[in-house]
This record gives C-alpha cells, sequence and structure tokens, in this order.
C-alpha cells in the first residue's frame, strides 16, 4: 500500500521503500513511514544472544508489561497483529455465528473483517462532524432500532481515527444503558487522551497495532488490553490454539495463533519509550499544516473536541470544492506527480462492495439523511505525516498544496 507512489514513479528506486530522511531533498515523501530510535537492535541482540527467537519469551512479557504502564496499570496481550486483536477481542465478548455487531463505518476494512470471520453481521453507524468518529446520536437510534426488532447487538465496536478518540463520553453511557460490550478499535489512536484518560481505556476490550505505518511499530503486531485480567488470560489462550494445561496437546476449543515474536517485541520495548515524542513531533507537524493552510477558504483539517488530545497520527483535512475552486482528486494528484505520497480518506464500510447489504445508520436522519462519512471520504486527503519527516520535507508538501490552492483561486477570480 506504501510503495504505490513509488510504483508509479520510475525515477524512484524500489529497493528501499523507506528512504533515510535528509538523504536527498528530492526524495519521495511517504504518508508515515516506521521511525527508528536506533535502540531496537539492543533488544533484538539480546533476543539473539538469548536465542529467544521462537514466539514468546521475556521481550513479550516486558513489552505487555511496559504497555500495559503506559495505559495505567492494564492488562496485555500482545498479538501478531491489530487485526489479530480485533479478531481476539470479539471472540473474548461471545460474538458469533448469527449475532449482530455495531461498527463506525469511516474505517479501515481490518476493524469490520474480523466481525464477518466470526460468522457476525457488521451494521454500520455513521461518523460525527464533531471528531470524524463514531456518531452518538446514530448510535443510540441503532440500538432502539435493532432492539425493537429483537435483534439486540453483541458488541459495539468503536474506532478512533487518524489519532483522535471517539466521544466516549458521550458513547460509553449510551452503551452502559443498553448494556452492550464496547471492542474500541485504539490502533490508530495509541497516545491519544479523552477527557484526559488515555485513548484504548475505554473499551471492555481494546485493540492497538503496530504495523509499520503506525505511530510506533514493531514491523507488524498488535496488542489486546482488557479491565478485567481473567479477560487477558483467556486471550493469551485464545491466541495459543487454545491449549489445554496437559502434558500432551489437549483441545476442547478452536483457538488461534496470534502471539506476538519475541524479536518483534523487542522493536516494541524501544519504540514505546519514545511515544510522548512521537505524539508530541506529530502534532507539530499538524500545527505546521495548519498554520500555513488553515486560511485557505474551503480547507477544513480535522477538528479536535475540548475533551480531545489527539496524536495527529495522520493530519487529515477535507477540500470543499465549491470553495476551494478544486477537489481533493486534483490536490492528491499534483502531491503524487512531485513523489509525494497522500491518500483518500478510509472509504467508508457501508460504500464497500464487500459490506453491500448491511445495515447502516448515518448521523441525521430526518429529512434526506446527511451521510458523514461519505462527505468525509468524498472530499478528505492525509497528509504525509510521518515523525522522521523534516521541516524542508514538509515545506515541499505545503508549497504543492498551496500552489493548486492558489492556481483555483486564481482561475475562480477570472471566470
Ligand atoms: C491499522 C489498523 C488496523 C489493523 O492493524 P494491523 O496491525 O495492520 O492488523 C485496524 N484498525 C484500524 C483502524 C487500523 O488503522
Amino acid at each position: 500500500m506504501l510503495l504505490s507512489v513509488a510504483s508509479r514513479d520510475t525515477h524512484f528506486t524500489p529497493m528501499c521503500p523507506f528512504p533515510p530522511d535528509s538523504v536527498n531533498d528530492n526524495a519521495p515523501i511517504l504518508l508515515s513511514p516506521p521511525h527508528m530510535t536506533g535502540d531496537e537492535k539492543l533488544f533484538i541482540d539480546e533476543a539473539f544472544a538469548t536465542n529467544w527467537i521462537a514466539p514468546l519469551g521475556p521481550n513479550v512479557d516486558a513489552f505487555e508489561r511496559e504497555f500495559g504502564e503506559v495505559l495505567g496499570a492494564m492488562p496485555c496481550c500482545a498479538t501478531a497483529s491489530g487485526t489479530a486483536a480485533i479478531h481476539l477481542g470479539l471472540a473474548l465478548l461471545g460474538v458469533g455465528s448469527g449475532d449482530v455487531v455495531l461498527c463506525s463505518s469511516f474505517t479501515f476494512v481490518a476493524s469490520a473483517n474480523p466481525i464477518r470471520l466470526l460468522g457476525a453481521e457488521p451494521v454500520f453507524i455513521d461518523s460525527e462532524p464533531e471528531s470524524w468518529n463514531m456518531s452518538p446520536s446514530a448510535l443510540r437510534r441503532a440500538l432502539e432500532v435493532l432492539t425493537a426488532a429483537g435483534r439486540k447487538p453483541k458488541a459495539v465496536l468503536v474506532v478512533n481515527l487518524y489519532g483522535q478518540s471517539a466521544d466516549f463520553g458521550s458513547i460509553r453511557p449510551i452503551c452502559e444503558e443498553w448494556d452492550v460490550p464496547i471492542l474500541e478499535d485504539a490502533a490508530e489512536s495509541l497516545g491519544a487522551t479523552c477527557l484526559g484518560h488515555p485513548s484504548g481505556t475505554f473499551g471492555d476490550i481494546s485493540a492497538f497495532s503496530f504495523n509499520g505505518n503506525k505511530i510506533i511499530t514493531t514491523s507488524g503486531g498488535g496488542m489486546l488490553s482488557a479491565h478485567h485480567a481473567a479477560r487477558v488470560t483467556r486471550a493469551r489462550f485464545l491466541a495459543t490454539q487454545a491449549r489445554e494445561p496437559a502434558p500432551h496437546y489437549e483441545h476442547r476449543e478452536a483457538g488461534f495463533n496470534y502471539r506476538m515474536s519475541n524479536v518483534l517485541a523487542g522493536i516494541g520495548r524501544a519504540q514505546l519509550r519514545a511515544l510522548g515524542s512521537r505524539v508530541a513531533t506529530r502534532r507539530e507537524i499538524f500545527t505546521r499544516y495548519h498554520d500555513a493552510l488553515g486560511a485557505i477558504p474551503g480547507i477544513h483539517f480535522m477538528p479536535e473536541p475540548a475533551w480531545s488530545h489527539s496524536t495527529r497520527w495522520l493530519t487529515a483535512l477535507t477540500v470543499d470544492p465549491k470553495k476551494a475552486g478544486t477537489t481533493r482528486d486534483v490536490l492528491l494528484q499534483a502531491l503524487a506527480a512531485r513523489k509525494i505520497e497522500a491518500r483518500p480518506t478510509w472509504k467508508p464500510m457501508h460504500l464497500q462492495p464487500l459490506f453491500a447489504g448491511c445495515g447502516y445508520f448515518a448521523h441525521e436522519s430526518a429529512g434526506c439523511s446527511r451521510d458523514t462519512s461519505a462527505r468525509l471520504f468524498q472530499d478528505g486527503i492525509c497528509l504525509p505525516s510521518g515523525s522522521s519527516m523534516t521541516v524542508t520535507q514538509q515545506q515541499r508538501v505545503m508549497d504543492v498544496i498551496a500552489g493548486v490552492m492558489q492556481q483555483a483561486t486564481t482561475c475562480r477570480g477570472a471566470s
């Protein structure tokens, strides 16, 4: 996915998808490449020196403990990916064949796939304009309608997008009222807070990702956390093939092979120590974009409500064609032509062919319903936001955008 700009570009050598920064001012600028601290090798070397190459081992135990401390003493289970953590989390909540699971529509497909993999049916919930995350009013309507129809949802999967938490101050009381557990997809929001509490502590179960593009990475990996230690113990059991305690291989139920490798957990330990500075850098990058482009007519950055402290994992904005005189797609093309990787915002799940026919609740139901996530997809763009991006590189991005917008204004003035 990260390579698509590079593969379209014949001048770019495909050998190294993540070129070190500041080598060349014309080097491609990627959306969110891995940012190593240098200390990762110390933990990997230790794993090699002690031959803890097999899955599990001391780095996994330490990474789980250290990660749990960042969340405020939460029990944690390291997993092979964020998707694995979501799959396990839904299984722990008892989601199975024929169940309904409510799920944020405006997200990456990895949030929704595990629902189907368990034989359950996703029903998608729109975003609200204030946070771009799950609309509490649409959630309430979905719970009312489905419960009245005798199809009370088994769980609500709430996603925190682009480094920002969903509005759990509103969502949690609704779920408590209806007595439906929350699985929090915090894959994109590690380091953020909501109402002063760490993102990923609002769900009954939460899932994180350490994929290469996330704010910290293990190259690939994830984490499941839960308020009840017994749930995490069961997550470990299910994630290790559901092997019963016996000298031979005894199995009563079907499990998964979803644990993290001890080598990769070593990378995560070094990365975790840099989390605070990574958040600060991503926010600085956002502020530079905002200061340079925020006053241009038709450009609207993803808002940050008062209850939220976003990491600005990705700087995201919308381009209103009527006010800007140009479109998101024109901007994407101009950036790609300059070897700058930008992306449309996530295409909502209710618009994906994969989920055609699934239920959907829009933010506003009155009259012709206003579909917030569809609009955010149509006009939304994510800009390069990697914490290793230099100020000079970011200036290149901003110059291209300012140039396109300037041209649009001139054309509009002439017509
Ligand atoms: C990255 C991501 C995931 C999946 O994580 P992986 O580690 O890539 O499996 C799930 N949900 C969201 C919202 C993500 O951005």
